[in-house]
């Protein structure tokens, strides 16, 4: 029976059970359990392995996270020639298991942080922490279109910042859906690289803060196209992007634009859904920490994407593991004092 299940079918009063429970979880508890294995949680298991700890990560869905769904990453420091995103993640693993840490396939379904130890409910089976650090990212929302995923990483991409200098989108023309800050933001960026930007948006108007809507129509490279949605992404036959083909919303005329790049930037969802109504969030469900990696759970750190709604990188995601280990291995030590 999953622990979660057994534990709330021990009354909560007297001694006997509460010393059932207690005991249980003590033979199952790990010092340091980590959710999620993308740069932040890795990163958090190398300081915690190297502090002793330990720690078992849990890699969720999508071992080695998000960087595992990238070709070339160009930013992530110390590697001039820049590195595969999927074996920069394999050798981060390796180096993290070096100093002792466990890594587990596995989701975590339910979490009870109400008391100490912390239990976990791991694909059905018990867990039991002394101290967790979220790493669980965020999704990109998707338009849900099948040419969309079939020409992933083939010039349909959610990360300006990550992809945008790269040689298939120099000097032509780009396409950036959204109207939001991030949408403003990704297109201002690419104007460095595309030789025009179109701005695809539903609406008439964009929903960007006064300041960034401004510059982004300022610019003499953004095109804006209003009232539009993307329908399909074009160049399957070539096995990558050519152009999308577009609908008005208000005719529902369709037309067509050539692009190399489709950059979609209509938000993310931060993985944050089990914490829900324990630790303290945003309206959007990223994570508020207290101080640094703290959340308002006592034991309980967060770092990476899941707390980060502005910079979104993999190195600012591996800083946050990095401040999220440190700061666990000093709770840990002066809890245990
Ligand atoms: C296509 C693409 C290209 C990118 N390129 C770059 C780049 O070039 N440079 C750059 O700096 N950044 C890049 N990024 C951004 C970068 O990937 C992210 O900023 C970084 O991965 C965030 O790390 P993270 O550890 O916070 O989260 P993630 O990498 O998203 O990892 C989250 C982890 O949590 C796990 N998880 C989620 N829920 C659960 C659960 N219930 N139980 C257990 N585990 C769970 C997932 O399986 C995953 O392992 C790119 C992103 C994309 C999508």
């Amino acid at each position: 029976m999953p622990l979660l299940a057994e534990l709330e079918a021990l009354p909560r009063t007297g001694c006997l059970p509460t010393a059932r429970r207690e005991t249980k979880l003590r033979s199952l508890m790990e010092k340091v359990v980590i959710i999620g294995s993308g740069c932040a949680g890795l990163t958090a298991a190398l300081y915690t392995a190297r502090a002793n700890l330990r720690p078992v990560v849990l890699t969720g869905r999508q071992p080695g996270g998000l960087l595992t769904t990238t070709t070339v990453v160009e930013n992530y420091p110390g590697f001039p020639d820049g590195i595969d995103g999927y074996e920069l993640m394999v050798r981060l693993q390796k180096q993290a298991e070096r100093f002792g840490a466990q890594v587990r396939f596995g989701s975590v379904e339910a979490v009870d942080l109400s008391r100490q130890p912390f239990a976990l409910t791991v694909d059905g089976e018990p867990l039991a922490a002394e101290t967790i650090i979220i790493a669980t990212g965020a999704s990109h929302r998707h338009l849900g279109l099948e040419s969309e995923h079939k020409l992933e990483n083939k010039g349909v991409t959610y990360c300006a910042t990550c992809d945008g200098a790269l040689p298939p989108f120099r000097n032509q023309p780009l396409v950036v859906v959204g109207g939001g800050d991030s949408a403003c933001e990704e297109a201002l960026y690419l104007t460095r690289f595309g030789s025009i930007v179109y701005l695809v948006h539903r609406r008439d108007t964009l929903r960007a803060s006064k300041i960034m809507a401004g510059r982004a129509l300022a610019h003499a490279k953004i095109k804006p196209v209003w009232g539009s949605v993307v329908t399909e992404v074009l160049g399957l036959e070539q096995d990558k992007v050519t152009g999308v083909r577009l609908k008005n919303v208000k005719t529902g005329t369709a037309t067509a634009l050539d692009c190399a790049g489709l950059f979609i930037a209509i938000g993310l969802i931060p993985n944050t859904h089990l914490f829900k109504g324990v630790i303290e969030m945003d309206e959007t469900g990223y994570i508020i920490p207290r101080e640094g990696t703290a959340t308002n759970v006592r034991g309980v750190f967060a770092a990476g994407d899941c707390v980060d709604k502005v910079y979104r990188q993999a190195v600012t995601a591996a800083g946050l593991g990095c401040a999220a280990a440190i700061e666990a291995e000093r709770y840990l030590a002066a809890k245990n004092e």
